[in-house]
Order: structure tokens, then C-alpha cells, then sequence
């Protein structure tokens, strides 16, 4: 398809300039205690031709618009960069369009700029060869991610945000399984952690001190009363995070990071390995753009089957029948639990 018929690909660039001095070299960036970088991996070097068209008293500069045709760098094609009106300073609106045989802008753009150039035609003013040295940060800093955050891959909240706290209890454990315990709006799971140690976490939309709730579990209250409570009460949430992308240029989530549903199936730990793996074998193959669909693959089970579970327990008709219903069907009870185990 030509840059004539094509349709543009329209991208919002914010663009830092750093300066340094000649003699700069780029740190260990995983040494910088605040940033939350868990790996930075060079890629394969890039080399970029770039020819950049103005008129001849330079209006676009001017104008802050740039329009140019690139080749290398995996994004191949004529660029038109525009000031963009959303406040952020050094936004741009970058217009694509993919490459064709002639050396002439598109029209299309060509028009867009007409404002700056007022008619005047363009000329290539400079050609630029450069060689791109791209570093692929892997980012795992966590549910509240500041560098998903920094690259602007929030989504939306959820409608329905819940809660964990966690605390752990000096009491020998009663039993070797993890145990779920369902109210109304919320569950507790109790963990065995030690020969004298369990853990509890209370997850729920309830607002309140881990006390408070877990008073909604009689039961499990009366169990730990006489229990010493060790370490204080870890807070976590709201719980899901929908993100819109997992690979941004050369950043990449995993783990928490890159999208968290609930810990209401009582994992996480083993689909953010799950991620991992598929993350380093993406790199290792030099195919970072297929992390995707790769971090897609190896969530969807989890992701599935936690959503399912969720969508129940909000569910005023499900809800109080999914203890029951457990209880009347434990094979398939049991078959669900394993995938979960399994996903
Ligand atoms: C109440 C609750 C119970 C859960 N129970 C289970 C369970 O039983 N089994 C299970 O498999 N999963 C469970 N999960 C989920 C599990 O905890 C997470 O899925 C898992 O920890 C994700 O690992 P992660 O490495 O992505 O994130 P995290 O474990 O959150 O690790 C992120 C790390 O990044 C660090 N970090 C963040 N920002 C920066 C920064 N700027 N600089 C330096 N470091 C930074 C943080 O300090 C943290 O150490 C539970 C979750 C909750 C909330």
C-alpha cells in the first residue's frame, strides 16, 4: 500500500531531551535504588536514515512541527510530528504513514502542515544517520507500578475495587491445607506457614481495620482469639489493575506490573513466573513486540477463571450459592481448584 491510500497511525509523543556531557556513560541502571528497574538488557544496535523536509526559511522548525522520512528503527515510514494541545510539556501528535517509492512527502501531510507553510513547498534540509542502541527495561515494581504508570499504560479502574490485608498469627496450624472462609462481601484464606505460624488475608471491598473485618468470620475469630498476632497488618490495593499494554517501546511489565484481576484464587506468584519465562524467551529471540501476545497466552487461564469466579461473587443470585454448590459438588469443585493450581 502506498503513503497515499494508507491509513495514518496516529501516536502521542512525549519527548525528554537529557543533556550530557561527552564523556557520559549510561549507568547500571538496576544500581539506581528508586527507579525499580529489575533488568536492563542492550538489544540488537539499530542504525536509522532519516531525511528531514522544510521549506527553505525553515517554517516547520519554527513551528515546532517535524516532518521526515525514516527508515530502520522498526518504524519505517514518513513522520509528521505536531504540537499537541494536551498540556504535557514536549507533547507531540506523531502522524504515520508508511513508506512509499517517491521521495516526495505525502499529500496528506503535507496538507496538515499547510497552516505553517502557508503553500510554501518543501525541500529535504538535512539527513541524519544514526545508530540506536535500545535498552529493554523489564519492569517488576508491583501491583502500583510507577513505571506503568511513568509510560501512561493505566486503564481505566475497576468499577468494584477490593481489598487484601494480610497478618500473620503465632497458633500451630490445624491443618495443612490453605483454608477459604466466604461472608457476605468478603473471604478470609488462612495459610500454614509454620509449625506455629499462620498467615490470614482478608480480601474484600469492605472499608476497615483487619479487627473489623475479620469479625465477619466468627469462626475463624474464635480460632485465632487467643492467638499472639506477629508483625503488624500489610495492606494491599485496590487489587485490580487493568493495564492497556504490556510492551511500551523498549519497556516491558511482568508480574503485577503488567495487569492483576484478584488474589481471590489464591495465586499470582506462579502466572507471574509463568510471564517471566515467556518475557525472557521474547528477548532471547530478539522478538520483543511479541511479548504480548505471548504475556496474553500464558495469563488467559488465570485470568479466565479469576474473572468467572469474581463475576460470581458479585453476583447477588451466585453468590451465596458458590459455598453450597462446592459442598453438593466437590468433584467439580476439586477440578476447578486444580486448574487454577495449574494455570
Ligand atoms: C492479600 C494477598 C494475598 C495473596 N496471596 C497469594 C498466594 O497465596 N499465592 C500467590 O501465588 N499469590 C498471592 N498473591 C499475589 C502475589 O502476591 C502477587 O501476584 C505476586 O507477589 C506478584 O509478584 P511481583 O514480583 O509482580 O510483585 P511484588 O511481589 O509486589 O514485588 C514488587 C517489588 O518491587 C518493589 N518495588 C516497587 N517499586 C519500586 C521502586 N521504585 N524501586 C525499587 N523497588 C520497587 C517492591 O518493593 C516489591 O518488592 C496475593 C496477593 C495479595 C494482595
Amino acid at each position: 500500500m502506498s503513503g497515499a491510500d494508507a491509513a495514518p497511525e496516529t501516536f502521542r509523543e512525549v519527548e525528554r531531551k537529557l543533556r550530557v556531557h561527552a564523556l557520559y556513560r549510561l549507568p547500571d541502571l538496576t544500581a539506581l535504588a528508586s527507579a525499580g528497574i529489575a533488568e536492563a538488557l542492550p538489544g540488537p544496535s539499530l542504525a536509522l536514515d532519516a531525511t528531514y523536509y522544510d521549506t527553505g526559511d525553515l517554517r516547520l522548525a519554527r513551528g515546532r512541527a517535524t516532518l521526515r522520512r525514516r527508515k530502520g528503527g522498526g518504524d519505517d515510514g514518513w513522520h509528521l510530528k505536531l504540537p499537541s494541545d494536551d498540556g504535557a510539556a514536549g507533547a507531540r501528535d506523531e502522524i504515520r504513514l508508511p513508506l512509499d517509492d517517491s521521495d516526495s512527502p505525502p499529500e496528506a501531510l503535507l496538507q496538515l502542515v499547510l497552516g505553517i507553510t502557508r503553500g510554501t513547498a518543501v525541500e529535504p534540509v538535512a539527513t541524519l544517520h544514526t545508530e540506536r542502541r535500545p535498552i529493554d527495561l523489564v519492569a517488576a515494581d508491583g501491583l502500583h507500578s510507577s513505571i506503568r504508570r511513568a509510560c501512561t499504560l493505566d486503564a481505566p479502574p475497576a468499577r468494584h475495587p477490593r481489598f487484601g490485608l494480610r497478618r500473620h498469627y503465632r497458633i500451630a496450624p490445624w491443618t495443612d491445607l490453605v483454608e477459604v472462609y466466604w461472608s457476605l462481601g468478603a473471604e478470609a484464606y488462612v495459610t500454614p506457614v509454620a509449625d506455629d505460624l499462620v498467615g490470614v488475608a482478608v480480601l474484600g471491598a469492605s472499608s476497615g481495620d483487619f479487627d473489623s473485618r475479620l469479625a465477619a468470620f466468627p469462626a475463624l475469630r474464635e480460632r485465632l482469639a487467643a492467638a499472639e498476632p506477629v508483625g503488624g497488618v500489610r495492606g494491599a490495593g485496590p487489587l485490580r489493575q487493568n493495564v492497556r499494554h504490556r510492551v511500551c517501546a523498549s519497556v516491558l511489565l511482568v508480574g503485577d506490573a503488567s495487569g492483576y484481576i484478584d488474589a481471590l484464587t489464591g495465586e499470582g506468584i506462579s502466572v507471574s513466573l509463568a510471564q517471566a519465562a515467556a518475557l525472557v524467551e521474547c528477548l532471547q529471540a530478539g522478538r520483543v513486540a511479541d511479548y504480548e501476545y505471548a504475556w496474553r497466552r500464558v495469563s488467559r487461564k488465570s485470568r479466565l477463571l479469576t474473572t468467572g469466579l469474581l463475576w460470581s461473587r458479585h453476583s447477588s443470585l451466585l453468590a451465596p450459592r458458590i459455598v453450597p454448590a462446592a459442598q453438593y459438588l466437590p468433584r467439580l469443585f476439586t477440578s476447578i481448584v486444580n486448574h487454577v493450581a495449574a494455570a
